[in-house]
């Protein structure tokens, strides 16, 4: 069985290492020129279902690199107001999730895949074919065929968007500015794993990135074949605004701030601003079961969700689920509604956490 996974993201690369480690073969078609061509790096939360499915998907040898670079969820979760009072906490029930920098963890995902990932190869759309098989067209105009197409193309799904035309993409009536600033002189403002910062239209939510050996070192002591990139510790910020700016410009996000504590105006002023920038805040329709044919969806190409909530954790799900139920497998056809089933299960779940974090912004607004 041929596999072509469209886009390298955590999830079409998760999935790509079950199979490699399965001897199925894959493809991976990544529409970006380089893994650093876009701003990638934010932190993200694995809770540990999630975790445990990115484990199976890492190679084994590379687990203590996996841990290295992880950072750790300690502490509680606290709300302040902008002057930096408390205005509630919330332990954590577990202690055994991770961090990770996307970054870190996309070139950890990448290890092994050689020449079967490809990039500068932008899909513009897949052709069934007579026999069963799926034809996958480039932007380039070159082809290539496959007996299971995978979108893992994200939330503007290319593949999503001919398969299921129906589901839309919408934005939400916020939108995101999304930075990171180095973690020295502003660790006092999240002495637990998170802390929110609630104003009447503004949400600044601050998370420690903080790598428990620093990730060139780590790949150096522990895998000389991995290149890991030199990124520091930081602090990751979110600010949720209203409106739908098309730029990052600091200055309004300070203006914004003007009576906040110093120390949050100082973190946002001194940001990485090349790795800081602004987002809409989309979601999609939920998502059911459909005729299963060759080509199916994996992560938020599937279930396109607002960040912050369970996506990456749902992208190794689907990523192990879908590798479990083809490895092996004498129908693919079977295999891949079995998959589905599972995987439209998960989105709602998804989905319902999404929808529960964005009523607690709109609580701690209210109550601010
Ligand atoms: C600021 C922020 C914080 C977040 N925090 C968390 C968190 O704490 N926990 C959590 O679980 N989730 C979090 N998320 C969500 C999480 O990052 C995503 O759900 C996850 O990365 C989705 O992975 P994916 O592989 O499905 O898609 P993506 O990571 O979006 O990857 C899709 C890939 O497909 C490529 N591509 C797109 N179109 C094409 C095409 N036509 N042809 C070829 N390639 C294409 C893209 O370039 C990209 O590389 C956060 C998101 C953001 C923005």
């Amino acid at each position: 069985m041929k596999v072509v996974v469209i886009g390298a993201g955590l999830g079409g690369l998760a999935l790509a290492q079950r199979l490699v480690k399965a001897g199925v073969d894959v493809e991976v078609h990544e529409r970006d020129s380089a893994v650093e061509a876009r701003f990638q790096g934010y932190r993200i939360g694995f809770a540990p279902e999630g975790m445990r499915a990115l484990q199976g998907a890492v190679p084994e040898r590379l687990h203590p690199l996996l841990e290295a670079v992880s950072g750790l969820v300690e502490g509680s979760g606290r709300a302040v107001d902008p002057q930096l009072n408390v205005l509630g906490e919330k332990e954590r029930d577990d202690d055994e999730g991770r961090l990770y920098d996307r970054n870190v963890l996309r070139h950890l995902l990448i290890a092994g895949l050689g020449d079967r990932l490809r990039f500068d190869r932008k899909l513009d759309r897949y052709e069934e074919l007579a026999d069963g098989s799926v034809r996958a067209h480039f932007a380039d105009g070159s082809t290539v065929d496959a007996d299971v197409l995978v979108g893992a193309d994200g939330m503007g799904s290319a593949v999503r968007r001919q398969l299921l035309p129906d589901i839309a993409v919408h934005d939400m009536p916020v939108y995101g500015a999304i930075g990171r600033t180095p973690i020295a002189g502003f660790e006092h403002l999240i002495p637990g794993w998170s802390t929110v910062v609630s104003a009447k239209n503004v949400q600044l939510m601050l998370g420690r990135m903080v790598f428990q050996r620093p990730p060139v070192q780590a790949a150096k002591e522990l895998a000389p074949d991995v290149t890991l990139p030199d990124t520091p510790s930081y602090i990751r910020w979110v600010l949720l605004l209203p409106g739908t700016p098309k730029t990052l410009d600091l200055q309004p996000v300070l203006d914004l701030m003007a009576d906040w504590h110093p120390d949050l105006k100082a973190l946002i002023a001194k940001a990485d601003t090349n790795n800081s920038g602004v987002s809409p805040i989309k979601e999609g329709d939920a998502i059911e079961p459909w005729p299963t044919r060759a080509v199916t969806l994996l992560g938020d190409a599937g279930h396109p969700a607002p960040p912050g909530g369970l996506g990456a954790n749902l992208a190794m799900i689907d990523a192990q689920v879908l590798a479990d139920k083809l490895i092996g497998a004498t129908d693919k056809l079977e295999a891949l509604a079995a998959y589905e089933k599972t995987m439209c299960e998960n989105a709602a779940t998804g989905r319902a956490a999404a929808a529960e974090a964005f009523r607690n912004f709109a609580r701690l607004r209210a109550d601010a």
